[in-house]
């Protein structure tokens, strides 16, 4: 099928596209990688009637460091998050996890921020962005804030993110030396979403553990049982089963290609296998 007749902006700054959303809340969209929004128009279940390209603002692209922070515009590919040099410095999760999304060709469109906007439950980076509790900066004509990305995902494509608001930026403590990250995901071919997925990072400085799952609930889940059930060393059967509960406390998602009980089994699994990894190295 083809998208609904629509109109396409294509401003160069971000305020004329805040002017814009402003204006038509209510009937506009922004695009950025297109990946996600494309053939939801193409099935006639998004069907804007303006389409607000991001793609031409300077501003929203960029990777800088900001103090002790690394800031990522929302417009960032996919694909660089695995190439630029200081993302494997100092965001290695964000790394690991952008090597599971989708192909080559998707994440060389695909972006940061659509990625996050868009809040499917399988994706890989809004699990490794609450395991690393990152900030997201919003805009609209009304103003700016930042909000954790843990308080941002609040079901399956549903966020608190508002119709007139574009996600700007994304930053995320750089982590240190010495610090070791894994994401781990089970899906039926490389590429396809994830009927589960893990990610871990363990501090360099601190040893502190943050682990986050994925495919399992509405919203990615941060595993927040896991320092109690670590509390005693690394105990795999004790960790699994920890996981297991939390998952199945929550009401782990039931569709055609897997049942809860299992996702939720998968996830614990893959959070061990990525926490041995993780604390392998000392
Ligand atoms: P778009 O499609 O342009 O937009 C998506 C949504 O986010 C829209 O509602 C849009 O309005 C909104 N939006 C985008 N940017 C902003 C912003 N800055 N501020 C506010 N709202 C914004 N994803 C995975 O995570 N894992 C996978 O394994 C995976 N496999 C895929 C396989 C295929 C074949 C395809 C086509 C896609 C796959 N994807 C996967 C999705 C892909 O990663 C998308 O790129 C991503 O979900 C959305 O990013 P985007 O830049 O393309 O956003």
């Amino acid at each position: 099928m083809k998208p609904a007749p629509f109109d396409l902006h294509r401003p160069t700054g971000l305020e004329e596209a805040l002017t814009l959303l402003a204006l038509h809340a209510e009937t506009a969209k922004v695009i950025a990688g297109g990946q996600s929004l494309v053939p939801l128009m193409n099935l006639r279940m998004a069907t804007p009637a303006i389409l607000i390209d991001l793609g031409r603002i300077e501003c929203l692209r960029g990777i800088a460091l900001e103090g002790d922070r690394l800031v990522l515009g929302a417009t960032l590919r996919q694909a660089q998050l695995l190439r630029d040099p200081l993302i494997a410095a100092h965001a290695p999760l964000l790394r690991a996890a952008a090597r599971h999304i989708g192909h080559v060709q998707t994440r060389s469109r695909g972006t940061l921020g659509g990625s996050v906007a868009h809040a499917d439950p399988a994706a890989e980076l809004p699990v490794a962005l609450i395991a690393l509790d990152a900030m997201l900066t919003l805009r609209s004509g009304r103003g700016t804030r930042q909000l954790r990305a843990r308080n941002f995902f609040e079901g399956a494509l549903q966020t608190a993110l508002a119709p007139d608001e574009i996600l700007c930026s994304i930053s995320v403590a750089c982590a240190p030396a010495g610090t070791r990250a894994a994401f781990r995901e089970m899906a039926r071919r490389q590429g396809d979403f994830a009927f589960a997925a893990a990610a871990v990072q363990r501090d360099g400085r601190t040893g502190a553990v943050a682990a986050a799952i994925g495919g399992v609930l509405p919203a990615p889940h941060l595993c927040t049982g896991l320092e109690a059930a670590m509390a005693a060393g690394f105990d795999r059967p004790r960790i699994e089963a920890a996981m297991i509960a939390e998952l199945t406390a929550l009401g782990p998602m039931t569709d055609i290609y897997a049942s809860g009980a299992y996702r939720a089994r998968l996830a614990a699994i893959l959070l061990a296998e990525a926490l041995e990894e993780v604390l392998a190295h000392g």
